[in-house]
């Protein structure tokens, strides 16, 4: 189907950007455009005006701040995250989990920033985010705040990010000797996702989050409780998955009923753990 008219606008400077989001009704941003002109070809969403983020340089940085943590702009693409030496060293799951995105046109295009701002529960992006502590920097035209992971997810395609608002960078701390993991079913080699865990274990403790079982990633918390006194040999693992499926309220589709998906979701909780602790450094 072919695009209804919409008008065009390409902001050479963040500033510019947020007026003209703020400044008319309707307008929204345009990163990758990989959903975005997608759902508009569907007429699932039809705004007056595209706001094109592809000039802001700004946004497409990758960089370390001040306190040490991995920052990346929310134009970065997947493509750039894979070929990035800031985050081979700071955190490579990154670099992973985002060279299995769909394939090699959505990977060039897509932009992290895209990514979670359209929430869509099935993305790769947010349970991991989520395990690794990532913050979210938001501008808008009264200044900028920053929001952690469990405030900006709200919703399906629901986030932070208000009216006339943008994401301009996504932070996340270096592993410092973290280990990461990623796991979950597709559907076919670089699919969607039917359901994915993302785990990252460190001194800290361990971190899992679920992806595709509701509207957001969630926290496998009873999980992570029962890993905290840190044997994380396999069958510890498993043992404390368990349950972890009952306690989930996940769609059923033509990919998976919802049975299925509690099951992946403790198989995937599982693999994601295991992977991580194997990676933990000192392990
Ligand atoms: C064939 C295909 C397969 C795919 N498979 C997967 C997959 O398996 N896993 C996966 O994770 N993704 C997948 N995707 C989605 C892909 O990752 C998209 O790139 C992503 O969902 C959106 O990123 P984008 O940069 O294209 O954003 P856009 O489509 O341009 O924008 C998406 C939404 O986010 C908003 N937005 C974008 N940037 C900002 C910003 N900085 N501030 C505020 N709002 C913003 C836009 O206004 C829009 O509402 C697939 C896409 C396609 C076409």
């Amino acid at each position: 189907m072919l695009l209804r008219e919409v008008e065009y606008a390409r902001p050479s400077t963040v500033d510019e950007a947020i007026a003209l989001l703020a400044g008319n009704e309707g307008a929204r941003a345009l990163a990758g455009g990989q959903t975005l002109v997608n759902v508009m070809k569907a007429r699932v969403t039809s705004p007056d005006v595209l706001v094109d983020l592809a000039d802001l340089s700004e946004l497409r940085e990758i960089g370390f701040g001040p306190d040490g943590r991995l920052e990346i702009g929310a134009m970065v693409t997947y493509t750039q995250l894979g070929a990035s030496s800031e985050v081979d060293v700071a955190r490579p799951i990154l670099a992973e989990v985002a060279a299995t995105i769909g394939d090699v046109q959505v990977r060039n295009r897509g932009t992290v920033g895209g990514n979670v701002c359209v929430s869509d529960p099935t993305n790769h992006l947010p349970p991991l985010l989520a395990v690794l502590g990532a913050t979210f920097t938001i501008r808008g035209d009264d200044g900028e705040r920053v929001i952690d992971a469990g405030d900006f997810f709200r919703g399906v395609y629901q986030t932070a990010v208000g009216e006339g608002e943008l994401l301009t960078k996504v932070s996340v701390p270096p592993s410092s000797g973290a280990g990461d993991g990623f796991a979950g079913l597709t559907i076919g080699k670089h699919g969607t996702y039917v359901v994915n865990a993302a785990a990252s274990v460190s001194d800290d403790g361990v971190r899992v989050a679920i992806g595709c079982v509701g509207a957001t990633p969630i926290r496998a918390t009873a999980m992570e409780e029962q890993l905290a006194g840190g044997d994380l040999s396999e069958d510890a693992v498993r043992a404390a998955a368990e349950g972890l499926g009952a306690s989930l309220d996940p769609p059923g589709d033509v990919h998976g009923s919802a049975d299925y998906r509690r099951h992946l979701a403790e198989v995937s909780a599982v693999r994601a753990v295991l992977q991580a602790a194997a990676r933990r450094k000192g392990t």
